[in-house]
């Protein structure tokens, strides 16, 4: 086999399980959105021949470098998960397909401005670890309204668990679920790899994980180096 036939058949391995883990805490009509981040463009395409139609990114420099190497076609629904900032809505505009880190006002109206009617999600702090991100729980109700009058469609909510054991996150996920609820929302987008049985328990409909479909990630900044690298071989060859 091939380098990347045998990438893609532990990677197509791994998602039967991560499938099996879902179907096991009692959950079948679960979205699985495969996180790329730190991962060349390989990591997408094989996504997608695993047939995962869903990619979660984080970084915006990263996400908008790698996507002209997808040869997947079509090509995954690109999911921003990461911490956004404001001025960055503008380059990623045209590549994200969901935004599901919406947590403040001004980032709703700019994503309104450049990505007009696009799908977002709201996230929402729910482990009160400042680190993750997100609204605050209470600010939810208000921020949805923001969102809607933009004319953003809202589609969920989103939250990360708090750090530690993965029971720990329980009583979060099912607060973030009732939140989800109550406003009448399709998506709860919560679990990854260490505590999606808990996430699906408590009614996620989305799971995002990484880890447990491609491995450990490099560590970021040796995946920036190693980007670095293969920009400054390209450069070079080039010139010749
Ligand atoms: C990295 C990340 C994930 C995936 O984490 P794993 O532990 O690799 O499954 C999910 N959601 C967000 C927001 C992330 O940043």
């Amino acid at each position: 086999m091939s380098g990347s036939a045998q990438t893609l058949a532990a990677v197509a391995e791994r998602y039967e399980a991560v499938r099996a883990r879902i179907a096991r805490a009692g959950a079948h009509h679960v979205t699985v959105v495969a996180v790329t981040k730190a991962l060349g463009a390989w990591a997408i395409d094989a996504a997608a021949a695993c047939g995962i139609g869903h990619v979660g990114e984080n970084y915006a420099q990263e996400l908008v470098a790698k996507m002209p190497e997808v040869t997947a076609a079509p090509r995954p629904q690109v999911h921003f998960v990461g911490q956004l900032q404001r001025n960055k809505v503008k380059v990623l505009a045209s590549t994200v397909d969901l935004w599901q880190t919406v947590d403040r006002a001004e980032l709703a109206r700019e994503i309104a401005r450049r990505a007009p009617g696009a799908e977002v999600m709201i996230q929402v702090n729910i482990s009160a670890e400042a680190s993750k991100g997100g609204c605050l729980p209470s600010e939810t109700e208000q921020l949805a309204s923001v969102v809607s009058d933009g004319g953003l469609s809202l589609v969920g909510l989103m939250g990360i668990g708090p750090l530690g054991p993965p029971e720990g996150a329980r009583e979060a996920f099912r607060s973030l679920r009732h939140m989800v609820d109550t406003l009448d929302l399709n998506h709860c987008s919560m679990g990854m790899t260490d505590d999606l049985e808990v996430a699906v328990g408590e009614g996620a409909t989305m799971v995002r994980v990484g880890r447990s479909l491609f491995g450990e990630r490099p560590r970021r900044g040796a995946a920036a180096r190693a980007g670095a690298e293969r920009a400054t071989m390209t450069g070079s060859q080039e010139i010749r």
